[in-house]
């Protein structure tokens, strides 16, 4: 008989006929391509330009309905499984070779209730699509600094950004997900009803079946911020890390300041000699009254001395999108990624080492700082376990040609190699790569057995395994 052959979860290779997808196709809301099909080479590509996988099917859903039947066929021919929300994730699992992609990238709708302060997001709704409409409202919710990630992957992970210091992770502002299990059936996790699930949802990944929804609680935010960068030549960076450092201990939960070591871009507000060399940039975020914040980041002035410094108020939607320029999609990209609960003297040596040999002008060290809010929950009463994570480090390793790969590949691993010493051993599951299967259980630390017991009740056979999978308990 006629059919499609897709890739199984056990490496084989199955054939799904052509009678069933032709009867699922007259019911499916969404659409179903193969290669060759108009949209399928666009809906396979992904953010990091590295990871190029043909699916043998890609189930691009319009609804839960189309969700479940997804699936129902992955689950009934044991196939190989990729759930693609954002589809930022720098590994890859979002797409898949052969198997079966489950793209939720058209369900976008973000319903805001304003009098509650709530928003229920679908899953395939970027940060940008989120704080958009939050944003009408005046509204808005911890999520990351890039406006095109998707809010499901992030918030599964955990989710950080500029407001998680005042409000927490992503996660600790979730009130409830929608979940079509292993078994195809449509679940709501809440404190209330599937407890379990909703604790491991909320730091465990995609490993325990296909969120659908998400509800979140919004907090008052701008629309005003206090929000810009502030940049120094890299002969001062030992000095500005330092001071960086102490300065971030005594400071108030609403302001983030976060670091960034690159070559310079062609910034308007910078000199041209500046251009192309190596800085250290503190990226500022206020999200109180705006003259108290100025008064606040006054000190980071006295650092070094700025070679030049673009910071004022605008709208909280374009501090959010500020960072998209340099992290547009289409470039290669590698990233390593280490926890801090100090900068130690060691750390920011190393740093300083490795920004100084950046082997393409895309690269950045990154360290995104945390605290606040987000350190105040205790490590088991979320699946995110990395609450002593006061910093967190990531080196974007970014270039454009496939003949840069190893040497910038390599620079990311000795440069991660180097400053493990100073690291927690931690890692956010949401920055690994595909390769770093030794770390899983460095990432779910405490709760990693917890995770594996909700495994086993909502995924048994693993359907779901395309993550940073946690097997389950047997
Ligand atoms: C440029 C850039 C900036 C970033 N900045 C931040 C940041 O500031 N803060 C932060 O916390 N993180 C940040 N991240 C990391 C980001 O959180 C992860 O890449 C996250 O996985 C992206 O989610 P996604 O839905 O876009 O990705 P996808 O690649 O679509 O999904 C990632 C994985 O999540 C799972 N998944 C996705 N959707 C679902 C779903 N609906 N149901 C079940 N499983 C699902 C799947 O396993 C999938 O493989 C950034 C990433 C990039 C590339």
């Amino acid at each position: 008989m006629a059919g499609v052959k897709v890739a199984t979860m056990m490496g084989a290779t199955g054939i799904v006929d052509e009678a069933e997808l032709r009867e699922l196709s007259t019911v499916f809301h969404g659409q179903l391509l193969r290669g060759g099909d108009a949209g399928y080479e666009e809906a396979r590509q992904i953010w990091n330009a590295m990871i190029d996988r043909r699916p043998a099917l890609i189930a691009r859903c319009a609804d839960v309905a189309d969700v479940m039947k997804a699936v129902a066929l992955a689950r009934e021919h044991a196939l190989l499984v990729a759930v693609r929300g954002g589809g930022h994730n720098i590994a890859g699992n979002a797409v898949c070779d052969g198997g079966l992609m489950i793209d939720l990238s058209l369900m976008k709708s973000v319903r805001v209730d304003p009098q509650a302060r709530r928003a229920r997001v679908e899953p395939g709704a970027t940060l940008g699509d989120f704080d958009r409409e939050a944003q009408a409202f005046g509204l808005a919710t911890p999520l990351g600094i890039n406006s095109t990630t998707g809010v499901a992957g992030l918030t599964l992970g955990g989710g950080f950004g500029w407001l998680t210091r005042k409000y927490g992770m992503s996660i600790d502002n979730l009130i409830s997900a929608d979940v079509v299990t292993a078994e195809g059936k449509l679940v709501r996790a809440n404190a209330g009803e599937n407890a379990d699930l909703f604790w491991a949802i909320r730091g465990g990944g995609g490993n325990f079946g296909v969120a659908t929804s998400f509800e979140f609680q919004l907090h008052p935010v701008g629309p005003e911020v206090l929000g810009g960068l502030v940049v120094f030549p890299f002969d001062q960076a030992k000095s500005v890390l330092t001071r960086y450092r102490d300065f971030v201990e005594s400071m108030p939960d609403d302001l983030s300041i976060w670091v960034v070591t690159r070559k310079a871009p062609p910034l308007p507000f910078l000199p041209a000699e500046v251009h192309g060399r190596e800085v250290v940039v503190l990226a500022v975020f206020y999200s109180g009254d705006i003259a108290e914040g100025q008064r606040l980041i006054e000190p980071l002035r006295t650092f070094g001395t700025p070679v030049g410094e673009h910071v004022g108020p605008q709208p909280y939607t374009a501090w959010q999108q500020a960072f998209d320029p340099l992290l547009a999609p289409g470039a290669r990209n590698y990233w390593k990624s280490h926890n801090f609960a100090t900068l130690s003297d060691g750390a920011i040596d190393s740093i300083i080492d490795y920004a100084g040999k950046f082997p393409s002008p895309q690269c950045e060290i990154f360290v995104g700082l945390l605290g606040g809010q987000a350190s105040r929950v205790a490590p088991d009463a979320t699946a995110y376990p990395q609450r002593d994570a006061k910093f967190v480090m990531n080196v974007h390793g970014r270039w454009e040609t496939a003949a840069e790969d190893r040497r910038c590949v390599a620079w990311a691993r000795e440069f991660f190699a180097k400053s493990t010493p100073y690291a927690t051993g931690g890692v956010y599951v949401n920055f690994m790569t595909e390769e770093e299967t030794d770390r899983i259980k460095g990432a779910y630390g405490l709760n990693f057995d917890r995770l594996a017991e909700v495994k086993k009740k909502f995924d048994p056979d693993n359907l779901f395994r395309l993550n940073q999978n946690i097997p389950p308990k047997v």
